[in-house]
């Protein structure tokens, strides 16, 4: 896949989202339903991270997609390993995606694995041509992903400069959005969000599905603890944060309150 071929393919996008380089708001109608896809490093993280947003733009009618990097094989699937002495490698993966997939069901978006190596991640050429042509088949609105200075967890700080760049190549929307850190960590790594969703509505379905990812049952109780937390930075029962990539410039007519 040659550069130019993701211009090309993402050129509809790039003019429905204000541009590549771009902070400006989509400049689209306001019935127009937001195309939105989250990239998740793991099968979990997705879910645990960004799971009620993702339920909530579902309802609200938007297409919504996740892309999965790995099948968290070593990484995020110690549990298994625990369980079932001398698992393999393969198997681990096929638990791993069979959950990312039912997860994926209950909050009800599309999903769409690309199965790297997890331990490292290593993003090549064809993989990062492979990121960005997906993102310019699906041509967002709004991507979500993880943070970019998690640099405390190596494959989730590759995924986020992997998506930055592969967002680049495909020529699409650059609105994109930081959803948490690992838990615990968000104070040193400096995530300081400046967008939260209220998901106090959809709370109980993220549990459901946070549970059919059964390689990490402590996602329930630490995320019931940060969504807790991120809800009361902004006088809500369970919230979800965010850190835009770019700035965002508001402009009103007037003040409010
Ligand atoms: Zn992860």
């Amino acid at each position: 896949m040659k550069r130019r071929d993701f211009i090309v393919t993402g050129s509809l996008a790039l003019a429905a989202s204000g541009g590549v380089g771009s902070a400006a708001k989509p400049n689209l109608p306001s019935d127009t339903k937001l195309r939105i896809l989250a990239i998740s490093a793991h099968p979990a993280d997705f879910c645990s991270r960004t799971g009620g947003t993702l339920i909530k733009q579902v309802r609200a009618g938007c297409p919504v997609r996740v892309i999965w990097l790995t099948r968290g094989e070593t990484d995020e699937s110690s549990l298994l390993y625990q369980k079932h002495p001398g698992i393999s490698t393969e198997e681990v993966r096929r638990i791993r995606e069979k959950e990312a997939f039912a997860a994926a069901e209950v909050l009800g978006v599309e999903g769409r694995m690309l199965g790297f190596s997890d331990h490292p991640l290593d993003m090549t050429p064809e993989r990062m041509d492979k990121l960005a042509q997906e993102m310019a088949d699906f041509k967002p609105d709004i991507i979500l992903t993880h943070f970019k200075d998690e640099l405390t967890y190596p494959t989730h700080w590759r995924t986020a400069q992997s998506v930055i760049r592969a967002a680049q190549l495909a020529g699409v929307s650059w609105d994109i959005r930081f959803f948490e850190p690992t838990i615990g960590t968000a104070n040193r790594v400096g995530f300081i969000p400046d967008d939260y969703v209220d998901i106090t509505d959809v709370f109980d379905q993220k549990v459901t599905a946070l549970k059919e990812l059964a390689t990490q049952p402590d996602l329930i109780p630490h995320y019931t603890v940060c969504n807790q937390w991120r809800g009361l930075e902004c006088d809500r029962a369970y919230a979800e944060a965010f850190v835009h990539w770019a700035p965002r410039v508001p402009v009103a007519s007037t003040l409010s309150r």
